[in-house]
C-alpha cells in the first residue's frame, strides 16, 4: 500500500510516535494507503515550523508578486498531476471520476485566482487633518489552522490554503482521517512549487486529538473549519480560549424552489444534480424540494425516472453516483429515512441499500426521494448528508419563502422560475449566503463569495471576501505639520 506522511517544515514524515493508520476505500470497505498518525507532539512541530516562516518573512515578508508566481506554480502542478489526483480522490472519498476531475480542476483555479490577487491586496489613506497623514497595510493575519472534512478534502483543502498563503500567512491544514489523501498530495505539490518550508504544512490523525490541539493552540491565530454544527460548535468553543479568529463553515439545508411557471426539464435536471452529486455528502446540496403545487405530479415524476436510472458504482468507474463515505454514514442516512417514514414522509424512489450487481461490500444508498415532508419533521430540519431529497409542496410565494427560512441554515437557495419578478421577490427574501436563479452552483463558484447565516456558519470563502479572514489592518498615522 502506498504511504502517506506528515508534511512539516518543508520535508514528508512519519508521525514521531510512528503511527499509522490506514485510509478506507468507501466502494470496498477496504484499506486503500498507510496514513501517518499525528499526535500532539506532531501537531506542535508544525506550530514551531509555521511561526518561525512568519518571524523571519521567508514567505509573508518577500514581494507579493513572487508569493503569486509560486501559487501559479501550484496551479500547474495541480494541472500536471490531474488525472492521478482524480483518481486518487474517487479511490479515497468515493465520488464518479468526472466529479473528482472537476474538483481537481477547481482546485488549480483557486491557486490561479489568488495567486492573480497576492500583489493587490493595497490598504488605503485616510483624510484626517491636515499635516497628518493616515495610511492603513493589509498585514497577514499569522498562522491559520484549517481542518477539512472528508466530502472534498482536495477542493476544501485548496479553497483555505490559496488565499491563506496569498495573503502571506502560514497554513497548517489537518484533513479529515476518513479521506486524508488528496489534500496530502496537495502539501507534496507546495514543496514541489517552492513554498517555503514550514509554510505550508498538513497533520492527518484523529479530529479529537490532532484538531482538537491545532484548534487550541496558542501559536495559532485563526481557525478555518468546514464540517458539522456539532464539531464547529466546539472548536469555537476552543478557539475562543486563545482569541483566534475563527470561520465556520458547517453545511446547510439548502431549498430548491421550483415555481409552476419553471422549465421543468432544466429544473428536474438542476434539482436532481444539486442533490445527488457526491451522493448528498456536499454542504450546498440542494437536499429540499419546494415546488408549487401545479408543477409537484410532473417534476417528482421527472426526478423518479432520473433516481430509478441513475447507475451506482466504485468511483473510479465513473458511474452517476457513488457510494457514501463510510459504514457510520451509511448508517446514519438510513436512521434519518427510517425516521421520516415515520414520521409520515412517502418515500417515492430508493430509501435503502443498493446492491446491484458489482457493489459488493461498499456502502451504496440509492438515490432517494421523500415527498409529503412537512416543515415538522426532522427530515426538513437536519442535514442527512446523503442522497436524500425531501419534497414539500406549497400554494404562494409568501409560503415558499416561510418554507425556504424555515430551517437554523441559510447557506444556499436555488429558484426555478420564468418570471423575473417572483426571481427576484425570493432572492430578496430567503434568507442564505447565495442565491441562484434557473442554476444551481456556478462550477466551483471560485470567484464567488461563499458561506452561510444561522446554522450554516459565518465568515466567508471564496472570491475576494475569502482575502478578509487571513489580513487585518494596520492603521498608521504621521504627524508632520503643524
Ligand atoms: P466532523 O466531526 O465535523 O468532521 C469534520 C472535520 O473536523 C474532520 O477533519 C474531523 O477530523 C475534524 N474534527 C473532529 N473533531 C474535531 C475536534 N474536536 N477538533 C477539531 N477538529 C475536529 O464531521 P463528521 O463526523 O465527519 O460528519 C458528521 C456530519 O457532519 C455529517 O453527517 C454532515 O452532516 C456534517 N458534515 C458537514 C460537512 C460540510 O461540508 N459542511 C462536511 C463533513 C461533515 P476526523 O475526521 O479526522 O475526525
Amino acid at each position: 500500500m502506498d504511504e502517506y506522511g506528515l508534511i512539516v517544515d518543508g520535508e514528508e514524515r512519519p508521525a514521531r510516535d510512528g503511527a499509522w493508520f490506514d485510509s478506507v476505500d468507501p466502494s470496498t470497505g477496504g484499506p486503500l494507503a498507510r496514513v501517518a498518525g499525528a499526535d500532539a507532539s506532531d501537531v506542535d512541530a508544525a506550530v514551531a515550523a509555521a511561526r518561525a516562516a512568519q518571524a523571519d518573512g521567508r514567505w509573508s515578508r518577500i514581494r507579493p508578486a513572487e508569493r503569486g508566481r509560486v501559487l501559479g506554480r501550484m496551479a500547474e502542478l495541480i494541472r500536471r498531476d490531474a488525472d492521478e489526483l482524480a483518481a486518487t480522490e474517487s479511490r479515497d472519498n468515493g465520488k464518479p471520476l468526472r466529479q473528482s476531475r472537476t474538483d481537481v480542476e477547481v482546485s488549480a483555479r483557486y491557486f490561479e485566482f489568488y495567486a492573480g490577487v497576492a500583489d493587490k491586496l493595497m490598504g488605503r489613506t485616510i483624510p484626517v487633518v491636515p499635516g497628518l497623514l493616515d495610511y492603513t497595510v493589509r498585514e497577514p493575519i499569522g498562522v491559520s489552522a484549517q481542518i477539512v472534512p472528508w466530502n472534498y478534502p482536495l477542493q476544501i483543502g485548496a479553497r483555505g490554503a490559496a488565499p491563506a498563503l496569498a495573503a502571506g500567512c502560514s497554513v497548517i491544514c489537518k484533513p479529515s482521517s476518513e479521506a486524508p489523501l488528496t489534500a496530502i498530495r496537495l502539501g507534496r505539490l507546495g514543496i514541489e512549487a517552492g513554498v517555503p518550508p514550514g509554510v505550508f504544512n498538513i497533520v492527518p490523525g484523529r479530529g479529537s486529538v490532532v484538531g482538537d490541539h491545532l484548534v487550541g493552540h496558542p501559536g495559532v491565530d485563526q481557525v478555518t473549519f468546514t464540517g458539522s454544527v456539532e464539531t464547529g460548535i466546539h472548536v469555537m468553543r476552543t478557539a475562543a480560549a486563545q482569541v483566534h479568529s475563527v470561520v465556520l463553515e458547517l453545511g446547510g439545508k439548502s431549498p430548491n424552489i421550483v415555481l409552476a411557471d419553471a422549465d421543468l426539464e432544466a429544473a428536474a435536471i438542476g434539482v436532481a444534480n444539486a442533490i445527488f452529486q457526491n451522493a448528498g455528502q456536499t454542504c450546498s446540496a440542494g437536499s429540499r424540494l419546494l415546488v408549487q403545487r401545479a408543477a409537484h405530479a410532473p417534476l417528482v415524476e421527472a426526478l423518479r425516472e432520473r433516481a430509478a436510472t441513475m447507475r451506482l458504482g466504485p468511483g473510479i468507474e465513473d458511474p452517476d453516483m457513488g457510494p457514501v463515505i463510510s459504514a457510520t454514514q451509511f448508517e446514519r442516512v438510513l436512521g434519518h429515512v427510517a425516521g421520516a417514514r415515520r414520521d409520515g414522509a412517502r418515500v417515492v424512489a430508493g430509501g435503502g441499500r443498493s446492491d446491484g450487481p458489482g457493489l459488493g461490500d461498499g456502502w451504496f444508498f440509492e438515490p432517494t426521494l421523500l415527498d409529503g415532508v412537512e416543515p415538522g419533521m426532522r427530515a426538513f430540519q437536519d442535514e442527512i448528508f446523503g442522497p436524500v431529497l425531501t419534497i414539500t409542496t406549497f400554494d404562494t410565494l409568501d409560503e415558499a419563502i416561510g418554507l425556504a427560512n424555515a430551517t437554523e441554515y441559510g447557506l444556499v437557495a436555488g429558484i426555478w422560475t420564468r418570471s423575473i419578478e417572483a426571481a427576484m421577490v425570493l432572492a430578496e427574501r430567503v434568507r442564505s449566503g447565495q442565491v441562484y436563479i434557473n442554476t444551481y452552483g456556478a462550477g466551483g463558484g471560485v470567484e464567488l463569495p461563499f458561506g452561510g447565516s444561522g446554522k450554516s456558519g459565518f465568515g466567508r470563502e471564496k472570491g475576494l471576501e475569502s482575502l478578509d479572514s487571513y489580513l487585518q489592518t494596520k492603521n498608521v498615522a504621521i504627524r508632520f505639520g503643524a
